[in-house]
C-alpha cells in the first residue's frame, strides 16, 4: 500500500510543480479498482509538509482505512465520480487560472480549434449552479453529483474534464499520468479560448462534424 501511497503523492507533487494548483486547493486521487481503495492527501495540508504514509486511504464507500489524518474535503468529490464511471482510475482537481474563470463564469470551454479536439470531443461542460440547500447539506458530494450529471450523455473517455460552476476544474483518465496530463492540458485550451474570442469576438464554434472529423484524426494518430 506504501507504494500506492507514494505514487498519488508524487502526483500531487506533480500537480503543484505544474502550476495547475496553488498551495493545498488542487488534489489528485487515484482508485485500485482490485482492492477497492482510493489514495488522496490529507486536509489543509500543504503536500510538501507531509510524507507519503501520510496519505489517505480510503473504500469507495468513503470510510477511511488507513490514515491520521482526516482525507481532503474534496475526496467525497471524487468517490462520487469513480463509483459513478467504473472506467475512471485516477481524478484530478486544480484551481488554474482560466480554466477557473471560465467555471466562474458558468461558462462551458466551447470547441474552437484542432487543439481543443485533440484531447475533448466537443465543449467542455460547465455544471448547473448547486443550490443553497445542496451546499449547506454536502457541498462536496452535491459537487460529485452535478459533475455526472453534466456528463450525461457524454462519454468520460472523451469529455475527460468537467468545470464545476462557481468553482473550477475537475479532470481524470486511466491513471495518474493521464489526469496530470489533462490537467495541464485544460489549462492550455482554457486560456487560449479566452484569447481566441478576445481576438474575434464572433467566431463560431467547429460544428459536430468538423469536431467528428478532427476527433478521428486525433485517434487515428495515436493508435
Ligand atoms: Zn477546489
Amino acid at each position: 500500500m506504501l507504494a500506492f501511497k507514494e505514487q498519488v503523492y508524487n502526483a500531487t507533487i506533480e500537480l503543484i510543480k505544474r502550476q495547475t494548483t496553488l498551495q493545498s486547493w488542487g488534489n489528485i486521487s487515484a482508485v485500485d479498482r482490485k482492492s477497492g481503495v482510493m489514495v488522496i492527501k490529507p486536509h489543509k495540508t500543504n503536500i510538501q509538509d507531509i510524507r507519503p504514509g501520510d496519505m489517505v486511504v480510503m473504500n469507495l464507500q468513503g470510510k477511511v482505512l488507513d490514515g491520521l489524518k482526516k482525507p481532503s474535503f474534496d475526496a467525497l468529490t471524487h468517490l462520487v465520480i469513480y463509483n459513478s464511471f467504473p472506467e475512471i482510475g485516477a481524478i484530478a482537481h486544480t484551481h488554474s487560472m482560466y480554466a477557473s474563470c471560465w467555471a466562474q463564469a458558468g461558462q462551458s470551454i466551447p470547441p474552437l480549434g484542432i487543439t481543443h479536439i485533440d484531447r475533448f470531443y466537443g465543449e467542455i461542460p460547465c455544471t448547473r449552479e448547486l443550490t443553497d440547500l445542496e451546499s449547506e447539506k454536502n457541498y462536496e458530494e452535491a459537487t460529485g453529483h452535478v459533475i455526472v450529471e453534466a456528463l450525461k450523455d457524454l462519454d468520460p473517455f472523451k469529455t475527460p474534464a468537467v468545470l464545476v460552476n462557481r468553482h473550477g476544474p475537475f479532470v481524470w483518465g486511466k491513471d495518474l499520468d493521464a489526469a496530470l496530463r489533462n490537467a495541464s492540458v485544460i489549462e492550455e485550451i482554457a486560456g487560449m479560448a479566452y484569447i481566441t474570442l478576445q481576438i474575434n469576438p464572433q467566431l463560431n464554434i467547429l460544428t459536430a462534424k468538423q469536431v467528428n472529423v478532427h476527433y478521428e484524426r486525433y485517434l487515428s494518430d495515436n493508435n
